[in-house]
């Protein structure tokens, strides 16, 4: 097995969305994922832009409503919408 065929899997197996009543609608997912020179899964807030009509109209590069056009995540321990603790009092040192 290659070596990205190795982290494709990985990554499948230990992906898991914190499914948050607090979250807001849109631009925004709790996460825990793998990230490339990680060796092990971490939960991430990931904040993200999604394309809608206007950005299509002035980027002709852009295809569809919802194309990504930039997205960012920072580790974190705990919700902060709704203040789970993500890691369950589990030491993720
Ligand atoms: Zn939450």
């Amino acid at each position: 097995m290659r070596a990205h065929d190795k982290w494709m899997k990985k990554i499948e197996a230990e992906y898991e969305v914190h499914e948050c009543p607090k979250l807001p609608a849109a631009g925004v997912e709790v996460i825990f994922d793998t990230q490339l020179h990680q060796s092990r899964g971490t939960w991430r807030l990931s904040i993200y832009r999604e394309a809608n009509e206007e950005d299509l109209e002035a980027n002709h590069y852009l295809e569809n409503i919802g194309d990504l056009l930039w997205s960012k995540s920072v580790e974190i321990a705990f919700c902060p919408y709704c203040g789970k603790d993500l890691y369950d009092g589990a030491c993720h040192r």
